[in-house]
């Protein structure tokens, strides 16, 4: 990773972390999840409002590191206002950033805007499962499942 990515990623976690946007209950939430992530020790709750293929309004509160905390701020700005398929695509590809090949990883990065930052997390395997958590919850939330959503 270049430097300048690297100071971007440091800039942004920093940034969310201290100032999480969407963070907080959500009044007449439709969709609720609880993920957990064990290794770390994360656990956040991702509130959902459908309207009908989409997400109209999302949420998050819990407490976890930097990361996950980041990582869940910058999702939620993402996924507001997004159908259930653009999410999963999303999803697919924050996935392939964090773990796929580079042959891969540049065409996810570029699709991804803000979200490409994470690919810093990729120098720390153990912190993949930090970033990843919300968008497990999230999805847990999507599919209805009440139960927690867990990176394990
Ligand atoms: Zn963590």
């Amino acid at each position: 990773m270049s430097s300048e990515l690297h100071d971007l990623y440091q800039e942004v976690i920093l940034d969310h972390n201290k100032r999480p946007r969407n963070f907080g209950t959500l009044e007449d939430a439709d969709r609720s999840a609880a993920g957990h992530n064990p290794l770390c020790g994360d656990r956040l709750t991702v509130h959902l409002k459908l309207d009908n293929d989409g997400v109209s309004e999302v949420s998050f509160e819990g407490s976890g590191c930097a990361i996950s905390k980041a990582s869940a701020s910058i999702m939620t700005d993402a996924v507001k206002g997004k159908s259930r398929d653009e999410i999963e695509h999303l999803f697919r590809e924050f996935h392939t950033l964090l773990t796929g090949d580079p042959s891969v990883r540049e065409k996810a990065s570029a699709e991804l805007g803000k979200l490409a930052v994470f690919e810093g997390v990729r120098e720390f395997p153990i912190r993949v499962k930090c970033a990843t958590l919300p968008w497990h919850t999230l999805k847990a939330a999507l599919d209805g499942r009440k139960d927690a959503a867990t990176t394990e």
